[in-house]
């Protein structure tokens, strides 16, 4: 195009034009569409989008992209000036996002939650990044379209990385359009407590009648079935009759199905039937749109770069990013003072130097242990059950679950293969213990110091 021969704005629509051709229809439905052409001066376009969350999003997303079309089309260098108008009420809706469609702040009362799932999981509210734009969009896609659109579909990825987030926004999502439909969300934990209790009480007619009235099934964090065949065998019945009558089913997992022991392989090819997507730690841009968004859903102020600070040290996933910011804010309120870069690095030290909870690893815990009470790493994985052998290990299954994010089902694995349920109980067991014993809650503060001061690798 020469120079000149375009004004601003006419450049500005063939971009859009072009735009709509060479991106996926739901890329250019999500990002440009509810771009709207303010004006124009010298070498610069100014370009209002409908909330700053959706001005964050484009620039890191699409700036560069824009900026070199105008710069084919124009033969010149434009900047892009981004300003937030909300929308008046045009013809067009929302943009076909996630983020945008659920758009519902400013009326958050006309948004109908469903009753059984929590207000704070929906669509508005779930940042989308490189990871996970793929099973957040198949949320919301399942969520206008359930039993069609992916049916079954599995979500998995490690913890704090917005499974239950996204499990959750289906249910409400699907509740506020469609009221009638019949929801139903469940932990695995509890469907199989659910069974186990019908059989107890001889209701298994009425167990089998609820879980197969749903119109959608949402089940979260399936990993729990593993070695639970009876429950296995009845989800795998239920999974039939659901299946067969076209009802949306949707299951989280901390891993990929395939990498689950104790699974019959029935169920197995099941859950991989229809759309398995995975969730990944989100990467610096993302963290930051994240946490921007926790704080503005906060209604607080923090000045970027203690943002910064937060996201360049927090890697991990999302839970780990909020809980910086909560001990953050908490700090703040109580010694009613402004949140500053010298107040963030120093009251998140600790969190920084051993962020990653998680890489406290249960061997060390185990070894550490045993030392204390003069036992072998072995003798707590064995299946010795003698006392002097039990109450160590009660104790390093408690402090497993205390310093490290691994589930119950996890640390159960790492103990010689223990089910998750004899976690449980001795997490239990300390805890009652602990009331009554006062030598014991120092006994364990003393282990997880050394713990986390341990710096001698096995
Ligand atoms: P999981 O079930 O995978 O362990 P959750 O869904 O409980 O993780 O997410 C942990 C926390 O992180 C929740 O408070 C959730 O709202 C938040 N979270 C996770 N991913 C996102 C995201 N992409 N945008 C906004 N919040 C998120
Ligand atoms: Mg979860």
């Amino acid at each position: 195009m020469k120079e000149g021969t375009w004004d601003y704005e006419e450049c500005w629509n063939e971009t859009i034009r072009q735009f709509q051709q060479e991106l996926t229809e739901q890329e250019y439905q999500m990002w440009f569409k509810n771009i709207n052409y303010d004006k124009s001066e010298k070498s610069q376009i100014h370009l209002s989008v409908p909330s700053s969350f959706y001005k964050d999003q484009i620039i890191r997303r699409y700036s560069k992209k824009i900026e070199n079309k105008i710069f084919e089309l124009l033969g010149n260098k434009i900047t892009i000036n981004f300003t937030i108008k909300k929308m008046f009420q045009s013809t067009t809706p929302p943009p076909d996002s996630s983020i945008q469609e659920n758009k519902k702040k400013p009326n958050k009362n006309k948004y109908s939650f469903h009753p059984q799932l929590n207000k704070e999981y929906t669509f508005e509210s779930f940042v989308i990044g490189d990871n996970n734009s793929f099973a957040a969009n198949a949320a919301l896609a399942i969520s206008r379209n359930p039993g069609n659109a992916y049916n079954p579909c599995l979500i998995y990825g490690g913890v704090g990385l917005g499974k239950t987030h996204l499990l959750q926004s289906i249910g409400n999502n699907a509740y506020n359009i469609n009221k009638k439909i019949t929801i139903i969300y469940v932990t695995a934990e509890t469907f199989i407590n659910d069974f186990i209790l019908s059989i107890k009480d001889k209701t298994q007619h009425i167990f089998k009648s609820k879980y197969r009235s749903a119109d959608i099934l949402l089940i979260d964090d399936i990993h729990f079935l593993q070695k639970k065949t009876e429950t296995q065998e009845e989800l795998f019945h239920t999974f039939n009759a659901l299946y067969d009558s076209n009802k949306q089913m949707v299951f989280t997992c901390d891993r990929p199905v395939s990498e689950l022991r104790e699974l019959t392989d029935r169920l197995r090819s099941r859950f991989e039937r229809g759309l398995n997507v995975d969730l990944q730690p989100p990467n610096y841009e993302t963290r930051i749109a994240i946490l921007k968004k926790k704080i503005e859903e906060k209604n607080i102020k923090i000045p970027d770069n203690v943002i910064e600070l937060i996201c360049r040290n927090v890697t991990t996933n999302v839970r780990d990013l909020e809980k910086a910011l909560t001990k953050l804010i908490a700090y703040a309120d109580l010694v009613n003072k402004n949140i500053t870069l010298q107040i963030a690095q120093r009251q998140l030290s600790d969190f920084f130097s051993n962020p990653m909870q998680k890489n406290i690893s249960i061997s060390v815990i185990m070894r550490v242990t045993a030392d204390y009470f003069g036992l072998s790493f072995n003798d707590l994985k064995g299946k010795k059950r003698t006392k002097a052998i039990a109450f160590p290990r009660h104790v390093a299954m408690y402090i497993s679950k205390e310093l490290t994010e691994y589930s119950t089902t996890e640390i159960g694995l790492e103990f010689g293969g223990r089910d998750h349920t004899t976690v449980m109980h001795s997490c239990q067991k300390i805890e009652n213990n602990m009331k009554t014993d006062p030598t014991l809650e120092p006994t364990i503060n003393h282990l997880i110091r050394t713990i986390k001061e341990f710096k001698i690798s096995y």
